[in-house]
């Protein structure tokens, strides 16, 4: 009740939810409580959450942050939906989002932009920001959220909490809607580190609805989080310090990485001489897929469909043109072309083998060091429309962590300090299935 009357009463400031379940909510607390009661209180019992509206939950509106989406009641959950609400969790709302996860500032919903907590002037970042927005104002003690090319981490930097990406295969895409599912991947953002390893541990399993989900015992994400540092290798990587980065985004960086220092870890400097392809890669590899993966949402099965359509042609393409916005047809477009006869090879071949590239170099450095480190963004949170012009600026957004995406691995973003008063992030970057390490820097750095 009480983040409920939180969020009636200031998110309609922050644009951060759109659907509030509050009966269910008070409904799946009861339930906690009897529970409780019965001596079976799960991991999560009686945790109020949200989640991300790319995730399927039965009986509620799953719009993906689009018109195209948005009479859809999902008929059934979400992997990690089940999962929490199996642990107790109660859900209060579904978070706003970029457009099926296409963008770094949350300006694509067909909904509105989602405000930051710190300024509402300034974006909170994207994809996940409507999450990142509700945890951050304390709408919410902690949300799920999706990472295909850092919209977890990003707006996690640009709003002060702390958001995971696990490895690429950790969790279940099962009911998360597709964007481009190599790289897709669930996670959690809440106020600590400790709190995302309770997440992660109700998140993680095997789910056999999903091919690419491994069949590998889930650590204890919650049992590693004291350990001390003493004997840690953190490699420094110089391409995630540009000369042209804010140096006092930088220092800030640089003091984390000081902190830890003195609790006994030993920086490394390392080489990832490549990761400067990532964006551009990325930017060939995403589209591609999402163009194969949007082409269900015909007007046919679900979703929108145009109104009067004279035949079979005019009824896809209306309802298409129709049903998604500017950003996503960017995506398909690009997407097509670089799949298409004569440019697969140029573009779609030439990406998947930059981004091995980029996938061997992070596998050399982590035979050398034990974690990477270095600023989660280039930039603090932009002002509403800064970007808007340009879409490659805004790719740029996620120069630092879209690696993590194309290599698989697991990295967060936790909180460490500000600039002009707006919040920074640094990002740790994994070993595969290292989730519980990197938990154990970001909790002794908190
Ligand atoms: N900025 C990236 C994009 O627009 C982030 C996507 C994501 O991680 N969902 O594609």
């Amino acid at each position: 009740e009480h983040f409920l009357q939180r969020i009636q009463t200031l998110d309609p400031q922050l644009n951060s939810f759109v659907s509030i379940t509050a009966e269910q909510a008070l409904a799946q607390a009861d339930a906690a409580d009897a529970a409780r009661a019965r001596g079976e209180a799960g991991l999560l019992n009686g945790l109020p959450i949200a989640h991300k509206d790319i995730f399927c939950t039965r009986g509620v509106r799953t719009s993906c942050g689009s018109k195209m989406l948005d009479n859809f009641i999902a008929p059934y959950d979400a992997n990690i939906v089940e999962r929490m609400r199996a642990a107790g969790a109660v859900m209060l709302g579904k978070t706003n989002m970029d457009e099926f996860a296409m963008g770094s500032s949350n300006e694509t919903s067909y909904y509105g932009p989602v405000k930051n907590p710190w300024d509402t002037s300034r974006v909170p970042g994207g994809s996940s920001g409507g999450s990142a927005a509700a945890v951050a104002a304390r709408l919410i003690p902690a949300a799920t959220a999706s990472d295909t090319g850092g919209s977890i981490r990003q707006p996690a930097a640009l709003t002060g909490v702390t958001g995971l990406k696990p490895t690429y295969g950790r969790v279940s895409r099962w009911g998360m809607i597709a964007f481009a599912s190599s790289l897709d991947q669930a996670g959690a953002m809440a106020n600590s580190a400790a709190d995302c390893a309770l997440l992660l541990q109700a998140m993680a399993g095997h789910d056999s609805r999903d091919s690419t989900c491994v069949a590998r015992p889930v650590d204890n994400y919650l049992g590693e989080l004291e350990k001390p540092l003493a004997g840690l290798r953190i490699g420094v990587p110089a391409e995630f310090f540009p000369a042209d980065l804010d140096s006092r985004i930088a220092d800030q960086a640089h003091a984390a990485l000081a902190e830890l220092e003195r609790q006994g870890a030993t920086l490394v400097p390392v080489a990832l001489p490549s990761v400067h392809l990532s964006v551009p890669a990325y930017y060939v590899i995403a589209p591609a897929e999402a163009s194969s993966n949007l082409a269900r949402f015909d007007g046919v099965r679900y979703g929108y469909r145009c109104d009067n359509p004279a035949d079979l042609e005019d009824m896809f393409k209306r309802s298409r043109s129709e049903g998604f916005g500017a950003e996503v047809k960017r995506r398909i477009l690009v997407g097509t072309y670089a799949l298409s006869h004569g440019y697969y090879d140029a573009y779609y071949l030439k990406a998947q083998k930059v981004r091995r590239l980029i996938s061997n170099e992070f596998a050399r450095a982590f035979e050398q060091v034990d974690v990477l480190m270095g600023p989660t963004t280039p930039e603090i949170a932009f002002g509403i429309g800064a970007k808007n012009d340009d879409p490659v600026t805004m790719y740029m957004a996620d120069a630092f962590t879209i690696g993590a995406n194309l290599a698989g691995l697991p990295a967060l973003s936790m909180p460490a300090g500000l600039v002009d008063g707006l919040p920074v992030g640094v990002q740790v970057i994994g070993n595969y299935f290292r989730e519980a390490q990197i938990l154990n820097v970001a909790h002794r750095f908190q």
